[in-house]
């Protein structure tokens, strides 16, 4: 195959690419709608295809508002900003993106100290977690500023949390005066996988970070979702971060087809499905149940020198841990793929064995 990238763009004929939901290509759908999109200036909010997303993003969550930001880790960061004072507690899970993947953000950006949670298996906090590690304000002690929740939870394994599971705990640190951020990176996976609303969880927490670039395929962007207090400091936080954009509904317009992609993530749960049952058969590889697009597979080898003949193989998968790798499902994936993936892993898996 020619090395042709300057022309498409696009990958190889023959790479799978399960790094990530984020890797798919915008549809021609979106592309049509971001090069036909109404824009303005959205710093002095004039671009009317942006106010319509955000119109939209608030009514699917039932929030007064909402907002678009540049990605998730910004809205992750503003939300905890916005939330809080300099020098208070959060909790959060302690595998979760906002302790473990936005480079200490919540230090850096916000002044905050982490207190973790531990949440195995599921990422899921109890209200005994959030009474047992809330820290009451005092001549000697922080106070705690914000609870973080994560739905569906990344690290351990795109699990998808109950309303419920969402609503105990934000529950009990609403008893305790303290505001509840809920960063829902997947969270229309979660609603799917429950078959339930989105709205349903954003009802129990005081903000909402959703994106919009995962797997329902938009090429940039992310939702903050509130009240209309909380969206108009978020929308100040953004611009002290460097995230004002002027024509942003370029972006939006891509966002508001993705949207149109909520009820096919259930096509990515189904493959996540296949693809698990697939690769737990292949010698040395261990794949739970996935819950929605995100298959965990354990090792027996160490996972580098595993995905590197993968990637031989034509096959993309993420390392997670030292011995676990991550297969995530995504628009850009047929049956077919999946049933290749599968072929390609066992070879790449087997080649080490002989
Ligand atoms: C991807 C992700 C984010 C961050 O989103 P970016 O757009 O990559 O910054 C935050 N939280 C979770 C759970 C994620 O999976």
């Amino acid at each position: 195959m020619s090395p042709d990238s300057q022309s498409s763009g696009e990958d190889e004929q023959d790479t799978i690419d399960l790094r990530s939901d984020t890797v798919t290509r915008p549809s021609e759908e979106m592309r049509e709608a971001a090069s036909t999109a109404t824009v303005g200036d959205d710093v002095y909010g004039e671009d009317p295809t942006l106010n319509e997303l955000e119109a939209r993003m608030a009514d699917l969550l039932g929030t007064e508002a909402a907002l678009f930001v540049p990605s998730g880790t910004m809205g992750n960061q503003i939300a905890a900003r916005v939330h809080t004072e300099r020098g208070q507690e959060v909790l959060c899970e302690l595998e979760s993106h906002v302790y473990r993947w936005e480079l200490a953000g919540l230090a850096q950006h916000s002044q905050l100290q982490v207190r973790t949670v531990d949440g195995s298996p599921r990422g899921r906090i109890t209200p005994t977690q959030v009474h047992a590690n809330y820290v009451e304000a005092s001549g000697h002690r922080p106070g705690t500023g914000l609870l973080t929740l994560e739905n569906t939870h990344n690290a351990h394994g795109g699990t998808a949390l109950s309303v419920d599971a969402i609503a105990a705990p934000a529950e009990a640190a609403h008893e305790l005066g303290v505001p509840v951020h809920l960063d829902g990176a997947r969270l229309f996976n979660a609603a799917v996988a429950n078959g339930c609303e989105a709205a349903e969880y954003a009802e129990h927490v005081d903000s909402v970070m959703c994106c919009l670039s995962k797997g329902l395929g938009a090429p940039v962007g992310s939702m903050l979702a509130g009240s209309e207090s909380f969206i108009e400091e978020a929308r100040r936080v953004r611009k002290l971060l460097g995230g004002g954009m002027r024509q942003a509904g370029i972006l939006g317009a891509a966002g508001l087809e993705a949207l149109e992609n909520r009820e096919r993530l259930a096509e990515d749960h189904e493959r996540a499905r296949q693809l698990a049952a697939g690769l737990d058969e292949i010698p040395g590889l261990h794949a739970g149940e996935p819950e929605t697009n995100l298959v965990m597979v354990e090792t027996e080898e160490p996972a580098k020198p595993f995905l590197d003949r993968c990637e031989d193989e034509g096959i993309l998968a993420s390392a997670f841990d030292s011995h676990t790798v991550r297969f995530c499902t995504h628009l850009d994936l047929d049956d077919a793929d999946i049933e290749a993936a599968i072929e390609g892993v066992r070879k790449a898996a087997t080649g080490q064995q002989s």
